[in-house]
């Protein structure tokens, strides 16, 4: 049965979920499975976000996980930290661009001075200056921002000497990407008869799931998601197989007529990306603490991406304000930003403690986890 969310920026993704007659236990299962992760790293060692969840969820279990996991992180909760999805209460709310996010991104950076298709293939970074090697030739600066995800970043293909103290590594494992793909469906005439950016979730506790965005823009695309251990695995089975999933899991929603009313689709498969390899970083068991250790500059090397914020990690808000403190500390190295000292961000963080993220307001009044739903 689909579950309808109604975002505000108040409200998070599943606090939002409405079912006729289930609403008031979905709302009151929402304050519950907040309370339980607060309470679950308050002054105690990090734990899976999965063993955080209270136990008596019922028929709301599989729909609390896949809307706090996979839909919110594109981890199951099994693979994630406790303590970093607690953290994440403090995302902004989500918003919507009906050009699309990377349209948005692409003009905002439009005045950039950007050479595309130039893999970096190493960075010497022991000297005052780093060296970077391209197949287009080095180039040579007093500071480099390295903005490479985390799985790109492991799998080797941007190579370092000297190679990357473990330290940094280790925080690169511990903050690997999750898996998260969109399956673009064309169904002209509104045959599903939602609104605009209508966001919908199965009640199922079966992980073979996805969530719906209708009408994106009051366009006639719908997108059903796919990510976490399910996402991945369908997705590595190509774009035929996602669409196939999608057409079923729509028919069994919302009947057999919407087969036949689907025209043309697409779907990303991120994970085959070679210079992306996933989706949005999230930290394992344990990994919360990391996100701080990729801030740490090294020599003129600095590291920003959405694995390098402690509150937004996995968004493009924190992507760019980890950018921005990145680029304000290289400035500060190369003499211009004078104000801080040197071994410090120019922005430090302001994220609040683990007690002071449990215990403050209520992460159910904050923006938290709602990025990929409708305002
Ligand atoms: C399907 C999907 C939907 C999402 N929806 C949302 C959403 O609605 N809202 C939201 O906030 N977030 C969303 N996210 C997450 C968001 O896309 C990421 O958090 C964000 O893109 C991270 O930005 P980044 O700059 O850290 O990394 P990336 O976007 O991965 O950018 C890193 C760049 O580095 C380049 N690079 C890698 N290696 C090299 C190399 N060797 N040499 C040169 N360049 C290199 C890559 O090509 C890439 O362009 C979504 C993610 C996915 C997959």
């Amino acid at each position: 049965m689909p579950a309808r969310l109604r975002n505000s920026r108040a409200a998070s993704t599943w606090t939002s979920i409405r079912r006729r007659g289930a609403s008031v236990f979905a709302s009151a299962a929402a304050v519950r499975v907040n309370r339980a992760i607060g309470d679950a790293v308050r002054g105690k060692p990090d734990i899976s976000a999965a063993a955080a969840l209270p136990k008596d969820l019922r028929e709301w279990a599989g729909t609390v996980n896949s809307a706090l996991g996979p839909f919110a992180t594109g981890k199951d909760l099994e693979n994630l930290s406790a303590l970093d999805l607690g953290m994440m209460a403090q995302r902004d709310g989500a918003s919507m661009c009906r050009q699309g996010l990377g349209t948005l991104m692409a003009k905002l950076g439009a005045s950039l001075t950007v050479a595309l298709s130039t893999p970096v293939t190493r960075i010497s970074w022991s000297g005052r200056d780093a060296q970077l090697e391209t197949a287009s030739g080095t180039v040579t600066a007093k500071a480099v921002i390295v903005t490479a995800s985390t799985n790109a970043l492991l799998s080797g293909k941007m190579k370092f000497t000297p190679e990357l103290p473990k330290r940094q590594q280790d925080a690169m494992n511990k903050l690997s990407l999750g898996s998260y793909d969109h399956i673009a469906l064309e169904l002209p005439g509104n045959p599903l008869g939602l609104a605009k950016d209508d966001v919908m979730i199965e009640q199922s506790n079966d992980k073979r799931t996805g969530m719906l965005l209708a009408n994106l823009g009051g366009s006639s695309l719908c997108q059903v998601d796919v990510a976490g251990s399910f996402g991945a695995e369908l997705s590595a089975r190509g774009e035929a197989e996602m669409r196939a999933f999608a057409i079923e899991w729509l028919t069994k929603l919302f009947g057999a007529d919407i087969a036949g009313t689907v025209k043309r689709s697409r779907a990303t498969r991120w994970n085959d990306v070679p210079y992306v390899l996933g989706a949005m970083s999230a930290a394992s068991v344990g990994g919360q603490p990391m996100h701080r250790v990729l801030m740490e500059p090294l020599g003129c090397m600095f590291f920003a991406g959405d694995a390098v914020h402690e509150t937004q990690a996995g968004t493009v808000g924190g992507a760019w304000e980890s950018g921005e403190r990145a680029a304000d500390a290289a400035l500060r190295r190369l003499g211009v930003l004078k104000s801080l000292p040197s071994d410090t961000p120019a922005r430090p963080p302001r994220a609040r403690t683990p007690r002071e993220a449990a215990s403050s307001s209520p992460p159910e009044q904050r923006g938290g986890l709602n990025w990929p739903s409708r305002n």
